[in-house]
């Protein structure tokens, strides 16, 4: 099963592929939780990237590039993968295509989740994330604990990068760069578009309907 998660910061994206890597047995792979990896532990390339995430603007494409083609050849994306978060610009659309057809693992599915700009704020400004990749909401996810992942354990912060002003700044690099890859994977015949309003459960249970298919 080889699935593109696509959609603005805030849609969902991360929430939903943490499920359905369970229920589908693939593995999760977050640019963004690679980069912030990166940048908690220093590296080069943490160190490069931290300045544009700050800002809320995209990591130059051929940084992005290396991290996935590196990604994908690991062992466990044999029986698929599910990408959150890449690609975010044509480019880095092209060269996962080229890359994935040296590998003979096309892409099958694009799953657009839609949700409106005013809501992404409010979810944003609400988010509580996890180290391990998981995240919450104050109020729409609270875990059972108070800050505190029900998944690890850990204790629960708030991206520096989820304020207002970088939020809006996100938004605007997502409409500028991302969203016209929207046309491109619809021209490709492979985007289905996923309404990302309401309860988690429900969004989970629509995208099941659909990658069941591709099982
Ligand atoms: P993305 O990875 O697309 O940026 P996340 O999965 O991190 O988005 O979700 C953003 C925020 O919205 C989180 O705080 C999450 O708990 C919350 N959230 C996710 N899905 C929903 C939903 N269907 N309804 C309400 N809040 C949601
Ligand atoms: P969100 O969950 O809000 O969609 P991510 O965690 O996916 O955000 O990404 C956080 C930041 O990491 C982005 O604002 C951007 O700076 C950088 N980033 C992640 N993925 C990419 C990518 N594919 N191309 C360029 N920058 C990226
Ligand atoms: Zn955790």
């Amino acid at each position: 099963m080889n699935v593109v998660l696509f959609g603005p910061p805030g849609a969902g994206k991360g929430t939903q592929a943490k499920e359905l890597a369970k229920h589908y047995q693939i593995p999760h792979i977050s640019t963004g939780d690679i980069l912030r990896a990166n940048v908690r532990d220093g590296t080069e390339l943490g160190k490069e990237a931290k300045g544009y995430m700050d800002k809320g603007e995209l990591v130059p494409d051929d940084v992005l590039i290396g991290i996935i083609k590196n990604r994908l050849a690991e062992s466990d994306c044999k029986p698929g993968y599910l990408l959150d978060g890449y690609p975010r610009t044509t480019p880095q659309a092209d060269a996962l295509s080229a890359i994935l057809e040296v590998i003979g693992m096309p892409l099958e599915v694009v799953l657009n989740i839609d949700v409106a700009d005013e809501e992404l704020v409010t979810r944003l400004c609400g988010r509580h994330m996890c180290t391990c990749g998981e995240s919450y909401h104050m109020k729409f996810n609270p875990p059972e604990k108070e800050n505190v992942c029900d998944a690890c354990g850990a204790e629960l912060y708030q991206r520096d990068d989820d304020k207002e002003d970088v939020i809006r700044q996100r938004l605007d690099s997502y409409k500028e760069k991302t969203q016209p890859l929207i046309n491109y994977y619809k021209e490709k015949g492979l985007l289905v578009d996923i309404d990302g309003t309401g309860a988690i459960d429900r969004v989970f249970s629509d995208i099941c309907n659909i990658l069941d298919q591709y099982k």
